[in-house]
């Protein structure tokens, strides 16, 4: 639809009445730069939709050289490194040495020579904007535009997102912005503001799960009955952990404390058996980190003190807030960093993760209880799973072997003060203020946050985290809708349909495995916007208004923690969402074959049904093939169709495969960005992704009727434009598996044929890969 609209906008740039009126008083008017031009008393014409001006001063304005061939009637004009030149009543021009077709030839009116404005100002490089309001054009040269920043052919992601980059400032309150991130912002704005509304209509006054979600938003949003309640609500939970002397102790009432948050330093979550991928299993972790990556802990990080030294600050802060003196408070914090410095060292680094095989160990039960003797880890799990579970991995093999060292009674001393400071650190944010600014410090520090975040993001990051799936369905129904969500799954076949085109193709894969890729295409669960239905679980989360927003928090996610358990053992269901619909961001699990597009990311300008189907498939397109590629990527190609962790290849096509892949980390090992050069290794899965998703989609792209390649590139550079805090770029090169967005939109591109054809992009230009140089898997 708005392709039409866009289409008529551009050709109503330059009319503004019917053919040939010598307008006086509907004149319109010419600026560049801003200032207007003077045709020497003379107006623009407008013939057959096209301005006509006196060609002269505008070369002159233009800062042109003029040359006029009286015998040829030919008038030029150069300056340096541009030449144009045309002749009265010719269709011809010739622009830097180059014959180019003119929509209308010059023409002589009383001597006077007249040119089409738009053509002669486009080839001299400026932007051409009609005002209708002021019936102007506006001429906009590249110095003070989009090409202030560089060329495309040299710089695509500075030249697309030229303006905004200068144009942007950074909220103090926020790590980063982007288009990612102005989704997330717009998503939450739009939910907090519903449910005040309907917190202020009563709807809390019915007892569906909505109803339920709006009880617990008021106690969240009361910040004032919060002030008042103090740590109140935690205070018991303090005194107990107080009273336990010894880790037998602990061990004894192992269940209640669990689900009350004082828990022993494991991390415990369900995900399908690697190699019997019908079954759920539960993967026992090491604890994530409070600094986020366990580089933080190492000495050899020279970031490391400051940031441990602020740990243990903030725990302090936080233990005298809750009535401990200051030396029993820099006491108990000071060994609480040192016991999570013991345990984090065997946590798997970001590389190690990139690598979903590494999660993988398998144990029986009774293997997992040799590896301590000073915990019972059977009673422990049976105890908080509610049976014995079949189906155990544990993801770092060497803390298992290491426990003994770590969890014995003469550590007790050490692990209490761990388990007390963190139970502050983890129910701060559900109390008053005070504790919700003191507990984000270490967080901000690491992030680069400038100041604390609104009290509405507070109060949506509470009712959201126990929440999340019906806040998210909702928003699907109300924001996306059904109509776009089907818009969405025929672009998702589409892409599906491209993929198995590719593979038919391939070249390097022998019938074989294509037969087994394209069975594991086949199979692959797509789950876009929103859930037909939420689990079961939701229904029953009831919330008491007479009880503390930290009991009621602390009641329901025992519940889903424990329906959660209850699906150990039990059978994989392929439909049940991993990420909430109201997510900015979309996923691939390898081990269901499931794609997952959350209707949060559904939003314009990654994707809006009122854009052109260009524009669609270079952002949502691109990322929906990123996911599908995840499937086949250096993890994905190792699960089949239904998750199985078995190799469906043939020796010499997964060889093939490897030797794609190896291409594709040393191009980026290459790549430097901000002085540092990428990690190949750890981004290689979401470099295949990156590559292959956009040129999935741009195979889907050009089989549209209207295609249109500038959008579409152009669209893929948008939605990675980004502005962020140092902090956070330094975090992020050190945890996440993909590449920074810069990277993302040009050197994915620069591996793409069509971009080289597209913006005329050549040998010397520093976008420029030579063909036998350009990288992709699929
Ligand atoms: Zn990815």
């Amino acid at each position: 639809m708005k392709k039409i609209g866009a289409l008529l906008l551009s050709l109503s740039l330059l009319t503004s009445g019917v053919a040939s009126v010598h307008a006086s008083d509907k004149t319109s008017t010419v600026r560049i730069n801003g200032e207007s031009i003077q045709f020497n008393k003379l107006d623009p014409i407008i013939e057959n939709g096209v301005t006509l001006v006196p060609i002269s001063p505008l070369l002159e304005k233009l800062g042109m050289k003029m040359e006029w061939v009286e015998s040829t009637r030919t008038i030029s004009g150069t300056k340096e490194n541009f030449s144009l030149s045309m002749q009265v009543g010719s269709t011809d021009a010739t622009v830097n040495g180059k014959l180019v077709k003119v929509n209308a030839a010059p023409k002589q009116i009383q001597n006077v020579t007249y040119a089409p404005l738009r053509f002669v100002a486009g080839a001299a490089g400026y932007k051409v904007d009609w005002d209708p309001s002021q019936r102007q054009v506006n001429l906009t040269s590249k110095s003070t535009d989009e090409a202030a920043k560089g060329r495309l052919q040299d710089d695509f992601y500075e030249a697309v997102n030229a303006k905004w980059l200068a144009s942007t400032e950074l909220p103090a309150d926020k790590m980063s912005a982007g288009v990612l991130e102005d989704l997330g912002t717009e998503v939450k704005e739009l939910l907090s503001a519903d449910m005040a509304k309907m917190a202020a209509e009563g709807r809390d006054k019915t007892d569906d799960e909505i109803g339920n979600m709006i009880k617990f938003y008021k106690l969240a949003a009361d910040r004032e009955k919060l002030k008042e309640q103090g740590y109140e609500a935690i205070k018991a939970d303090i005194a107990t952990i107080k009273s336990i002397n010894s880790l037998a102790d602990f061990a004894k009432n192992q269940k209640d404390l669990y689900f009350r948050g004082l828990a022993l330093p494991f991390g415990l979550y369900y995900m399908a058996d690697m190699k019997n991928a019908t079954k759920t299993a539960l993967y026992l972790d090491v604890p994530e980190p409070a600094l986020l990556d366990k580089s933080y802990y190492e000495s050899k990080n020279p970031q490391s003190e400051v940031f441990l030294g602020l740990y243990k600050k903030m725990l302090s802060e936080l233990l005298v807030m809750v009535g401990e003196t200051q030396q029993e408070a820099d006491r108990i914090a000071s060994e609480a960093v040192t016991f999570e410095k013991e345990f984090i060292q065997y946590k798997l680094s970001s590389q190690e993760l990139s690598n979903l095989e590494s999660l993988y160990n398998p144990k029986t039960i009774t293997e997992l209880k040799a590896y301590s003797n000073n915990i019972d880890l059977e009673k422990f799990l049976v105890d908080v799973v509610g049976k014995a579970p079949k189906h155990i991995s544990v993801a770092p093999i060497k803390y298992f072997e290491n426990l003994d060292k770590i969890i014995n009674e003469q550590n007790w001393g050490k692990m209490k003060s761990w388990t007390y400071a963190t139970f502050i650190l983890k129910s701060a944010p559900l109390l008053s203020d005070d504790f919700v600014q003191a507990s984000s410090q270490l967080k901000r520090a690491l992030l680069g946050h400038k100041k604390i975040e609104t009290t509405q993001e507070t109060v949506y990051n509470i009712v959201n985290s126990p929440f999340q799936y019906v806040a998210g369905n909702y928003y699907g129904k109300t924001y996306l809708g059904a109509e776009a969500k089907q818009d969405v799954t025929d672009m998702v076949k589409n892409l599906i349909g491209v993929y198995k085109n590719k593979l038919l193709k391939n070249d390097w894969m022998s019938d074989k495995t294509k037969k087994e890729a394209i069975k594991k295409l086949d199979n692959m669960n797509m789950l876009v916007g929103y859930p037909d239905k939420l689990d079961d679980i939701y229904p029953l989360l009831k919330v008491d208004e007479n009880k503390t927003l930290y009991e009621n928090n602390l009641v329901i996610q025992t519940m889903i923690l424990k329906s959660s358990f209850a699906k150990i053992d039990q059978s994989v269901n392929r439909n049940e969402w991993m990420m909430s619909p109201n997510t900015v961001n979309a996923s691939y699990l390898a081990l269901t074959n499931t794609v997952t597009i959350p209707a949060a990311f559904l939003r314009a300008p990654i994707y809006d049904k009122n854009q052109s189907a260009s524009q669609n498939y270079g952002s949502i397109g691109a990322i929906i093939g990123h996911e599908i590629s995840h499937g086949f990527d250096t993890n994905g190609a190792k699960y089949d169709e239904v998750g199985n962790l078995r190799r469906w290849w043939t020796e010499e096509d997964y060889k093939n495969f490897e030797k794609k892949s190896k291409a594709i980390i040393e191009q980026y090992n290459g790549v430097e960005y901000l002085g540092r050069k990428i990690n190949g290794q750890m981004t290689v899965s979401e470099n295949i992704g990156d590559i292959g998703g956009l040129m999935g989609a741009l195979e889907a792209a050009k089989q549209l009727p209207d295609a249109n390649l500038q959008e579409f590139y152009q669209s893929w550079a948008t939605a990675w434009r980004q502005k962020a805090r140092p902090e956070y770029e330094q975090l992020f090169s050190i945890i996440s598996r993909h590449s920074p967005n810069k990277v993302r939109v040009n050197t994915v591109i620069a591996n793409t044929d069509e971009f080289y054809s597209t913006f005329g992009v050549k040998k010397g230009d520093a976008m420029y890969i030579a063909p036998e140089d350009r990288v992709s898997v699929w």
